[in-house]
């Protein structure tokens, strides 16, 4: 026998406090459970049994979990199963069905429960419908997260509440804005009117929706798209005033960006085609009832291509963005300046009265344009062309529009170009006539071929000191009519992108081995060279097509051919022009870099590209004798090229002095006026037989021992 007092002790009183927590449990609103080792709930009180509308006996064991809202059992059950493993805590969010069939939100929070002991008994749990509260937070979840500002007023406008969007967007937070006037966002943009209107339709219609602007905490502007409308209370009178507002100021935003974008260049914020065509109609009525007269100046970068392909489009966006700023700080604010893409600008001067104001600009244009500009680093120069047409100077009787006086102004941009680029030129009818149209041009041109009103020109290139001629450049003339002359510039620009160049270009090879190889039949031993595009040197079977026509010649002497290319194109297609470089001198030609020192080549290049001789652009000989400067980058230039193993030619000399100089600084070979301008070949001949050079050139010598 033992004595069991104890234990019995014992147990009567866990059974008093067992009966003790029922009854408290039974009173309390909330639901609660237990659960006993192996997760049998075996006790729900009276809350739990009144709000399921089911016995005990129902619910015991798995029972409960019939009242369970489908979607939420499973994760009501893993919960409850992985806590009670662990013997933890848990809390979990669920719908449970009440007596009357509706499921109702019901938070569960259930605790293990231990003996004195340590040893786990079971689990106790409760649970209280917050389905009310669920509700609510939805709800102002729901006014905090929306995108839209939402605000309320009363009926006099004072702020009731408002969501964090529109804290975002005003700068307002909550407490410092309720309880005051909701004209604390008025901007003062908008009119009496305007507010007369939005108040009649919201007392009319009971709703307003519109854009207003308003003023943020800051003092910025905002625009919002806003409804109000009139909340009304449960007897249907007006109560309050509820506003759902969005901003929009990123929106306008864009649409004015896009508005820019339609009419300003995107790289450096100038006018586009767009908007110049725009400005310039109303430039040319407004010269029209003003008098004077306008000019529209068309300017093209010479090298600009280069420098793009050199140094990359970075480089060549930064450059561009200081030039046209460099440009632009060259007209007054109100002239019209605009970027038609690419290295083209347009300007346009209104309001001029003496061709006197048009030169300066002109000048301190190509001067702005032709100066270093540093970029990263790296210093870069261009020059500019530009073409010129006036407004109006048109005979009676001619009508012309904006778009013509860019083309005509395009136009005499590219005889700038042609004429050698740094400069600038008129448009003028003459020219015009030729380019009216260019298929007519083209035509025209075609039929000159056709008819042999193409002529080369000759022009020899001469060692100045001791008067030995070297070899003869040609250069093409179109005898148009009986009394016109025309020159490169007014013409080959038109067939520039024209399969017709090709022709043309084939025409002047052809014509001019055809007189190489005469005049060494008859006993000249001179070379040749011919002026070759880049477009006919790329051009398939170019090479091909030189070997036929050389192989054709019955009185050839080998070595005789030079082809003269632009420094530019050099740049272009580095690996293409090398490749024919190279087999063009197998089959024994020669090349020379044309107007050298305008362009932009890379003297790394210039060293490794298979070029014999480099011609000094004549830009840069005409300031030698005055400008101290343009000799020392001629001084350089011919240090350079000795350097690089390059022969030189002066380009353009057209005094005695500047022969004499270059002959001193040890440029001996020359070409220009001064020796001999272009003829026609038959007076090839007789000049020969009288030339020799001046005295001055004859005696003079190479001072600085530069030559290569
Ligand atoms: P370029 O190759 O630089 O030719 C030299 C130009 O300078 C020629 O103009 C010549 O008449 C001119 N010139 C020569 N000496 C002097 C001088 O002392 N002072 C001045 N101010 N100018 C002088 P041209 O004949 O009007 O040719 C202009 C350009 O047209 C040439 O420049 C060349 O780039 C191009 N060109 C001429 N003939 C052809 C040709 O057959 N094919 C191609 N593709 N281009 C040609
Ligand atoms: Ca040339
Ligand atoms: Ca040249």
């Amino acid at each position: 026998m033992r004595d069991i007092t104890e234990k019995k002790l014992h147990q009567d009183a866990i059974a008093h406090s067992e009966q003790r927590f029922r009854e408290l449990s039974n009173v309390a609103p909330t639901l609660i459970w237990q659960a006993d080792i192996h997760k049998n709930r075996y006790w729900f009180n009276k809350g739990w049994l009144a709000f399921t509308g089911r016995s005990l006996e129902e619910e015991a064991g798995d029972g409960w979990i019939q009242g369970i809202h489908p979607e939420d059992t499973h994760r009501v059950i893993t919960t409850f199963h992985a806590a009670f493993e662990r013997r933890e805590n848990f809390y979990v969010e669920y719908r449970l069905r009440r007596a009357d069939g509706e499921y109702r939100w019901i938070d569960g929070y259930g605790v293990p429960q231990f003996s004195d002991e340590g040893d786990f008994e079971g689990y106790v749990g409760t649970c209280t419908d917050i389905t009310e509260v669920r509700n609510s937070k939805a709800a102002t979840d729901f006014f905090n997260v929306a995108h839209e500002m939402i605000y309320t007023t009363d009926l006099k406008g004072i702020i009731l509440d408002c969501n964090q969007r529109f804290s975002e967007v005003t700068g307002y937070a909550r407490d410092e804005v309720v309880g005051k006037a909701v004209n604390i966002l008025k901007s003062g943009q908008h009119d009496q009117e305007f507010y007369s209107q939005m108040w009649k339709a919201i007392h009319s219609e009971g709703v307003w929706c519109g854009e207003l602007i308003n003023r943020k905490k800051t003092g910025e502007l905002s625009t919002v798209i806003t409804t109000i409308s009139v909340v009304l209370d449960s007897h249907g009178k007006p109560h309050r005033y509820l506003a759902v507002a969005s901003d929009i100021s990123t929106l306008t935003e864009k649409r004015k960006q896009l508005e820019h974008l339609a009419y300003y260049d995107n790289l450096t914020g100038l006018a586009n085609r767009t908007l110049l065509m725009d400005r310039l109609k109303h430039a040319m009525s407004r010269v029209k009832r003003q008098g004077g007269f306008m000019a529209v100046l068309f300017i093209d970068l010479d090298g600009f291509k280069a420098i793009n392909d050199y140094y990359g489009h970075n480089v060549g966006d930064d450059f561009l963005v200081v030039i046209s700023q460099e440009i632009k700080s060259t007209v007054r604010e109100t002239d019209i300046l605009a970027r038609l893409g690419g290295d083209e600008f347009v300007i346009v001067l209104e309001g001029l009265m003496h061709n006197q104001d048009l030169k300066s600009i002109i000048l301190n244009l190509l001067a702005v344009c032709s100066a270093d500009v540093s970029i990263r680093g790296v210093k870069l120069n261009v020059t500019a062309s530009i073409g010129i047409r006036l407004y109006p100077t048109d005979p009676e009787g001619y009508v012309i529009d904006a778009e013509t006086l860019v083309r005509h102004a395009d136009q005499a941009m590219y005889v700038a170009k042609a004429k050698g680029k740094n400069g600038f030129h008129y448009f003028d009818r003459i020219q015009d006539e030729i380019i009216i149209t260019r298929n007519n041009a083209i035509q025209s041109l075609q039929k000159g071929l056709i008819d042999g009103d193409f002529e080369l020109f000759y022009q020899p290139k001469v060692n100045m000191s001791t008067g030995e001629v070297y070899g003869f450049e040609s250069l093409i003339r179109w005898n148009k009519s009986q009394s016109e002359l025309l020159l490169p510039a007014q013409f080959l620009p038109i067939v520039q992108n024209d399969p017709l160049g090709i022709e043309l270009g084939n025409w002047v090879i052809k014509t001019a081995l055809a007189q190489l190889s005469d005049w060494h039949k008859q006993g000249l031993e001179t070379t040749i060279s011919i002026n070759v595009d880049a477009r006919q040197l790329m051009q398939s079977g170019f090479v091909e097509y030189l070997k036929v026509e050389m192989s054709s010649l019955p009185f050839y002497q080998p070595g005789s051919i030079v082809l003269e290319i632009l420094e530019t194109i050099a740049i272009d297609d580095r690996i293409k022009v090398t490749d024919v470089i190279n087999r063009c001198r197998t089959i024994g030609i020669e090349f020379a870099l044309d107007d050298f020192g305008t362009g932009y080549s890379s003297i790394t290049y210039l060293r490794e590209l298979p070029i014999k001789t480099l011609k000094i652009d004549r830009s840069f000989i005409a300031g030698i004798t005055h400008s101290n400067q343009d000799l020392k980058l001629v001084i350089n230039m011919l240090r350079l090229a000795s350097d690089m193993g390059k022969r030189v030619i002066a380009e353009g000399v057209e005094t005695i002095e500047q022969g004499e100089l270059l002959i001193k600084v040890g440029c001996e070979i020359g070409q220009g006026y001064a020796i001999a301008k272009p003829m026609v070949a038959d007076a090839v001949w007789p000049w020969l037989r009288d030339w020799q050079p001046c005295t001055a050139w004859q005696t003079s010598t190479n001072t600085d021992r530069l030559s290569p």
